[in-house]
């Protein structure tokens, strides 16, 4: 066989590689409306998200990933990535799908189509916990209604690297949890409580940061504001 055609074939590879984790992706995504979040097939979920993170980095689908290196789980800056390309599975993501629903009003409000922008930003619930997290890191709550007001913010925001990293880590365990409470909200078999999701934030944040800075890292100080502590 000539040598050509053995490399031609293996350079295909990852973009039919990039082709399955795109389907899988738009499966996952139509699915996990559904019938993923009752189940124990949302590990379905992490496999193909991870499947799909790999053939990210090789293949850069959509726009690049904003890593948050450290101990986020994968499947959290995964859910980052979707949130800033608009690629989940919101109502109104669904209904411009072609997918029919019953509404496309935010399920948390009911004030607004559920759009990223709008349950991630603008929503009442996600400008509270916003307004929780500014007064937590010591910063002006920002106006935020989409993820690009966010990014523009972000990185204006005048804060020590290392701080600006656990930031940015935060928010993105921030959109994880509303995008768990939503679901909740939606299929699961009692409805959550929306007061106990900042706490939940600066636990689940904690978990990750303590892991990530082990020798300096202090509850205390991070709960009373994480610029406290000495990195
Ligand atoms: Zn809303």
């Amino acid at each position: 066989m000539d040598w050509r055609v053995l490399v031609a074939s293996g350079q295909m590879i990852p973009l039919y590689g990039y082709r399955v984790i795109k389907l899988c992706l738009v499966i996952v995504g139509a699915f996990e409306q559904t019938l993923l979040e009752k189940s124990n097939s949302a590990k379905i979920i992490d496999d193909v998200n991870s499947a799909a993170l790999g053939s990210l980095m090789i293949d850069g689908f959509g726009a690049p990933i904003r890593w948050v290196s450290g101990e986020v789980l994968i499947k959290i800056n995964i859910m980052a990535w979707k949130v800033s390309l608009d690629k989940l599975s919101t109502r109104l993501n669904l209904s411009l799908r072609g997918i029919e629903i019953p509404t496309i009003t935010c399920p948390i409000c009911s004030c607004a189509g559920e759009s990223c922008s709008h349950l991630f930003f603008s929503c009442s619930m996600a400008r509270n916990i916003t307004t929780k997290l500014a007064r937590w890191w010591e910063f002006d709550c920002p106006d935020l209604f989409s993820y690009d007001d966010w990014l523009e913010w972000f990185h204006s925001l005048r804060l020590l690297k290392g701080f600006k990293d656990i930031l940015d880590g935060v928010f993105y365990v921030m959109w994880w949890v509303i995008w768990k409470y939503r679901n909740q909200t939606l299929f699961g078999s009692s409805q959550p409580r929306m007061d106990m999701l900042f706490d939940e934030i600066v636990l689940l944040s904690f978990t990750w940061c303590s892991n990530k800075c082990k020798n300096n890292f202090d509850w205390i100080f991070w709960m009373k504001c994480p610029r406290s502590l000495s990195l």
